[in-house]
């Protein structure tokens, strides 16, 4: 007998008809006797509803009552998907984190999973029950529900699968797969067969919303087989598995873009040893993570300084800067806010010099000014004017022959 978990996201829960087709699914998926653990998103826009209340009464930064709040869109989910199941004759019980025994560290708004009690789940399996699991949440050690970061249930899915020893983990959601560019900005983005652990973990961390960056971190640790399909057709998904699985390799796989993006630059840094540091220590013991960093060329022992950090960040971040400004006697700052990032992905990159030529010539073609680069050994980026971003994704798309893969 086998055990699949199965995930559906917030779409594929947003009205009673959709819960109900995502429960024949489940119907099928179980089949004869097979085990299914279902973890659930919260439905349609519920998440961001709960925000916007929240942002009428208080500090939507009270992060350990946030996660109270948003933890009851799963929970709903997770109970009327029961009631569904139930309904139409396939027994089943709901669970929320804390009784689906999934522990986290005590960071409310972006917990990490540490491990998971698999009794209770085990219980209702024993049972013959389908069990459905709120996405999204698990419990501090400190016994405070916390939530696992935006599009959390991905990672909820991965863990359980992994902890489960699960046949696949099926991420189901409102497109077919994963494809080569956001389907919604390039109309000729193809879906990909299947896709290295290492590309996805880059496409998501890159800004690919399709995948939580740490479900493909759990994915790739815990050697999890992950495909994401669609709630509302039976095409086959996107296999997300160790190279050397995969049919052949791409140079690039896919082009990735985030609009989460502002770039901060400090003028005339004195150039001393443990500059570096005071910066980017004092951001991050602010919980402000910096992205892209680039020092430019000393002139008069002073330097320019640029970072990228996420956009939503920003007006926490400024303060701190103007600190730092003072404290390091550097002339000033500057920012953009209305930046954003394009990478290119592949795991053939490292082995095909030549692709950070044709992006920049690609940029360069459609009049693109580029502000910063980064690259590692399977991507190159570039942060360029939000204006830009469409523009940008489609000429790389073109560029790299996007529109033929498989
Ligand atoms: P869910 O609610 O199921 O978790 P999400 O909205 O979080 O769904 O993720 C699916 C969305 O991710 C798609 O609708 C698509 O617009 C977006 N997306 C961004 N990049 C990609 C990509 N490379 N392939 C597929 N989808 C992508
Ligand atoms: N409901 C949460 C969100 O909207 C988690 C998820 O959908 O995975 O981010
Ligand atoms: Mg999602």
């Amino acid at each position: 007998m086998a055990l699949f978990v199965t995930k559906f996201g917030g779409s594929s829960v947003a009205t009673t008809d959709k819960i109900k087709n995502v429960c024949a699914k489940i119907m099928d998926i179980k089949g004869q006797g097979d085990n299914v653990v279902v973890v659930v998103s919260a439905m349609g826009d519920t998440t961001d509803d709960l925000i916007e209340l929240a942002e009428k009464l208080g500090d939507i930064n009270q992060h350990r009552e946030m996660d109270m709040l948003l933890s009851t869109g799963e929970q709903q989910s997770a109970a009327l998907l029961a009631l569904c199941l139930i309904e139409m004759g396939c027994p089943a019980v709901s669970l929320n984190g804390w009784q689906a025994g999934i522990k986290t560290d005590g960071q409310h708004s972006k917990a990490r999973i540490k491990d998971i009690d698999i009794t209770r789940i085990k219980e209702g399996l024993e049972a013959g029950k389908v069990v459905v699991i709120a996405g999204f949440q698990g419990t501090s050690p400190a016994g405070d529900i916390t939530t696992l970061g935006r599009g959390g249930s991905d990672t909820s899915a991965v863990a359980l699968a992994a902890k489960l020893k699960a046949e696949r983990c099926m991420i189901f959601t409102d497109v077919d797969g994963v494809y080569t560019a956001d389907p919604r900005i390039v109309k000729e983005a193809r879906k990909l067969s299947d896709i290295s652990y290492e590309e996805m973990l880059e496409m998501a961390s890159l800004g690919a919303a399709v995948l939580q960056p740490r479900a493909a971190e759990f994915a790739m640790l815990y050697n999890v087989d992950v495909e994401v399909r669609s709630s509302f057709n039976n095409n086959p998904g996107t296999i997300i598995t160790e190279v050397a699985k995969m049919e052949k390799q791409r140079v690039v796989s896919g082009v990735a873009h985030d609009v989460n993006v502002a770039r901060i630059a400090l003028f005339d840094v004195p150039d001393n040893p443990g500059v570096a540091s005071v910066i980017f220590k004092t951001l991050a013991d602010k919980g402000i993570n910096v992205d892209m960093v680039i020092q430019s060329a000393m002139r008069d022992n002073r330097n320019d300084i640029a970072f990228t950090i996420e956009r939503k960040e920003f007006e926490r971040a400024r303060p701190v800067v103007n600190e730092i400004v003072m404290k390091l006697g550097a002339s000033g700052m500057s920012y953009k806010t209305d930046v954003a990032k394009v990478s290119v992905v592949g795991a053939g990159m490292q082995t095909n010099p030549g692709v950070a030529g044709n992006m920049f010539d690609a940029l360069a073609h459609k009049n693109i000014n580029i502000h910063m680069i980064s690259t590692s050994e399977i991507k190159i980026s570039c942060v360029v004017d939000e204006d830009d971003i469409k523009t940008a994704v489609q000429a790389l798309h073109e560029k790299f022959g996007l529109d033929q893969a498989e």
